[in-house]
């Protein structure tokens, strides 16, 4: 593998001396590798291989299976902030659960790569509030991985969001869209959407990367938009990452009015 600019995702100690390293890398997507001698010697790698840390990785691929082996790691940007902060390091943590559990080993990902990049630069320089960042980067890599929850129109009767008479929406997860008044589930209990979230999501899903940082959310608005995602995206991936409930464990309740939840009557 070429010289590639990456993101240290994942570490494990290998025996007394190794360290097995899953990067995010630009060019080649996600990468496990085997630093050597890595843990005990001051000289190899020293202090350079933390977590979310964008390094610049060359590695050697061995001729016999086994990982490729880690030859040289140079910081490019520290991002130490993330890992002094409980917080910040929970969510980091889970974007980088999600990109390990969904993507594919050595599939290039650049768009994935340069938002994680992004997002990890702006939670390390607390550009924006990270409650926000959480849903613009899930937003962002639902869209990126085929998975996008449809919030433009009923997934029933196809009625733009725009037409809907009603302020509210409910959501379909098992559909993975928005069911408007007129074709709730009696069976199902849906999670509801007002307009004004849904508009926003599109928003962070769609807008200007540069001027997302302006966006304001009200405490209700980030309350449901966080429910909503935090529901939809294990429900789509197929399992609850386990630094999800870290996050829920750590991060102080977004205050505002408990959810409202469509219950079909
Ligand atoms: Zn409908």
């Amino acid at each position: 593998m070429d010289a590639t600019a990456a993101v240290l995702l994942r570490r494990v100690d290998y025996g007394d001396y190794d360290l097995i390293l899953t990067f995010f890398t630009e060019e080649a997507g996600k990468v496990a590798v085997i630093a050597k001698h890595a843990k005990k010697s001051k000289k190899r790698f020293a202090g350079v291989l933390e977590l979310f840390s964008v390094l610049k990785i060359a590695c050697q691929t061995r001729r016999r299976s086994g990982l490729p082996v880690l030859q040289e790691a140079v910081l490019e940007e520290p991002f130490a902030a993330i890992r002094e902060n409980m917080l910040a390091t929970a969510y980091a943590s889970y974007w980088a659960e999600l990109i390990t559990s969904w993507s594919e080993e050595a599939q290039p990902q650049k768009c994935l790569y340069g938002l994680l990049v992004f997002v990890l630069d702006a939670l390390n320089r607390q550009k924006m509030d990270s409650a926000l960042l959480n849903l613009l980067f899930q937003m962002r890599f639902l869209d990126i991985a085929g998975l996008c929850p449809n919030l433009n129109y009923c997934c029933v009767c196809h009625a733009g969001l725009d037409n809907l008479p009603h302020h509210v929406a409910g959501f379909d997860m098992p559909r993975g869209g928005l069911r408007c008044h007129g074709c709730e589930d009696p069976e199902g209990t849906h999670i509801c959407l007002s307009r004004g979230t849904i508009k926003q999501l599109q928003w962070l899903a769609q807008g200007d990367l540069d001027r997302v940082g302006r966006l304001r959310f009200s405490a209700q608005a980030l309350g449901e938009a966080q429910r909503f995602l935090e529901t939809f995206v294990p429900y789509h991936l197929g399992k609850e990452p386990r630094s999800l409930k870290v996050l829920r464990q750590l991060r102080p309740d977004v205050k505002g009015p408990e959810p409202r939840v469509m219950d079909g009557h």
